[in-house]
Parts: structure tokens; C-alpha cells; sequence
């Protein structure tokens, strides 16, 4: 059975399960912009088991504005450096970032897409 999560000023609702199974989807394809902030790294890396300075240098990317995950480029397009076809390698301790998605006010505008890339995502009637 199907447990949605709905939130006001969405058109949308979201089923969490859909993470199992869907191999990072919605970490892969066009390049994109996940930051961290400075607790998330040091989360980050005690998930990895890995010294924080270490974790820092291998999987960020210092930009004016904060900490950026690496992306790697492969034949699935941009993909996070902790995106595997099993799942983020780091669920737990994800950004915020990637924990607020799909519900990113941005989404209303490109209901279609969203759907099409995020087999959680419930848009229109279901609402
Ligand atoms: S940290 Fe995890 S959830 Fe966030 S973009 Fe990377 S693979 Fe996806």
C-alpha cells in the first residue's frame, strides 16, 4: 500500500518507497548544483567513515557560494558522485537539499517532467 506524502503549494504527491528501486534517478541526467553545508559534510563523511578533510577533497567542490558535490560524467549524463544504480550511497545522511526533493518549488512549473523522471511522484487527479 501506498503511503503519499502531500504538502501545501504543491500540485503533487510523493511516494517515498519509489526511492527502493528507482537506481538515483533523480541524481543523474542534466548537471546540477547540490550544496552542504558544513555539519552535513562532517555527516557525510562519519557515514563514510572517512577523516572530514579527506571526504572534503574527494566528493566536494569549494564554490563562492559553499560546498558542491562532485558530479562524474558517464553514459546516464551527469551523475552525483554518491548516486549508484542501487541508490545514494549516503540515504542517510543526504543533504537537506536532497531530502526536501521532489518538493522544490521549482517542480510546480514542470509537473510533466518531474513525473517522467521520479516514479514517486503523483501529479493531477491522484491529488
Ligand atoms: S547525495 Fe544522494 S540523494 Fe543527493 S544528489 Fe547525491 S545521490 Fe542523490
Amino acid at each position: 500500500m501506498r503511503s503519499l506524502i502531500k504538502k501545501e503549494g504543491f500540485d503533487f504527491a510523493f511516494d517515498p518507497k519509489a526511492c527502493e528501486s528507482c537506481g538515483s534517478k533523480c541524481c543523474v541526467g542534466e548537471s546540477g548544483d547540490i550544496w552542504a553545508s558544513d555539519q552535513e559534510i562532517a555527516a557525510i563523511a562519519a557515514a563514510l567513515g572517512e577523516e572530514e578533510r579527506v571526504a572534503r577533497a574527494i566528493y566536494f567542490r569549494r564554490e563562492r557560494e559553499g560546498w558542491r558535490i562532485k558530479e562524474r560524467e558517464t553514459k546516464r549524463g551527469f551523475e552525483c558522485v554518491f548516486a549508484l544504480e542501487s541508490g545514494c550511497k549516503i540515504y542517510d545522511a543526504r543533504p537537506a537539499q536532497c531530502r526536501s526533493f521532489p518538493f522544490w518549488h521549482s517542480m510546480n512549473d514542470h509537473l510533466d517532467r518531474l513525473a517522467s523522471e521520479c516514479a514517486g511522484v503523483y501529479a493531477g487527479a491522484i491529488v
